[in-house]
């Protein structure tokens, strides 16, 4: 099974988000368990302060180190030795996320996200308690809950035996180094909008290769940078020159 724990001071963001749909099921069938934490109890001040001004001067608080030191060696005391969690700081510094850093993730057993707000960390906490550092896009937010939600997501639900159907998941944009290629559902003909015929006909082989043909379609007019990544079949390189002669 595996843990998620959540550092915040928005612990209650997360309860709507825990406990519907897909996260909700994985946890009723035990593939994970959530934790999120208020680390302002771990704080060894009066005050329970969690943030100080920057040294140097300068606009907006800082996060301090020591609350968020001492909750991760709190979190982390119950792990077996050969577990090595992974403490995932949301930052819009970090590395970029993606379905590959998904498909890292959910391999573990143990993840723990720090979310940040105002004006950053202190730069220990960086330095020496994390091993991963994620923006989730080039943008920035007020808190990285949000983030952390959004690389949950993306990780509970490539759990094994998470999805109903094992394979949906596997044919996923990105999983496959392509974008997924187009769904329609009954009615065939919807107000004089019809289904691709290949897809009525009945004939598997074909709908399977309309189906790598119009990933690849896709990929190419919307993302053609992740053709860059994959090595193209004969089959594919024809069917690229052909997209390309249809857009001169
Ligand atoms: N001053 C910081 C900077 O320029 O890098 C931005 C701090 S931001 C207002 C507050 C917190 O929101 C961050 O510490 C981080 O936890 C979270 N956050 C903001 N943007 C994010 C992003 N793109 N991805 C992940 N977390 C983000």
């Amino acid at each position: 099974m595996m843990k998620i724990d959540v550092l915040t001071l928005f612990p209650e963001m997360f309860t709507g988000v825990f406990s519907q749909s897909i996260l909700k099921k994985a946890a009723d069938a035990g593939a994970v368990t959530y934790n999120p934490i208020n680390f302002r109890q771990f704080s060894d001040n009066k005050h329970q302060t969690v943030d100080d001004y920057p040294y140097g001067g300068g606009a907006g608080m800082v996060l301090k180190p020591q609350p968020i030191f001492d909750a991760v060696k709190e979190l982390t005391k119950a792990d077996q030795q050969q577990v090595k969690p992974r403490v995932i700081l949301l930052c819009p510094q970090g590395k970029r996320f993606d379905q590959q850093k998904a498909e890292e993730l959910a391999k573990e057993e143990h993840l723990i996200f720090i979310c940040g707000h105002y004006e950053g960390y202190d730069e220990r906490i960086r330095e020496h308690l994390i091993t991963d550092e994620i923006s989730i896009g080039d943008y920035v937010l007020t808190g990285g809950e949000l983030g952390a939600m959004v690389i949950i997501d993306s990780v509970v639900r490539l759990l094994p035996g998470v999805l109903g159907n094992e394979e949906s998941h596997q044919q996923d944009s990105f999983s496959t180094g392509y974008l997924e290629h187009p769904h329609y559902t009954r009615p065939a003909d919807f107000r004089g909008m019809k289904v691709p015929d290949v897809l009525v006909s009945g004939n598997h082989r074909l709908i399977e290769e309309w189906r790598r043909k119009e990933s690849l379609r896709r990929t190419y007019l919307r993302r053609p940078d992740l053709l860059e990544k994959v090595e193209l079949t004969v089959e594919q390189q024809k069917w690229l020159d052909e997209f390309k002669k249809q857009q001169e």
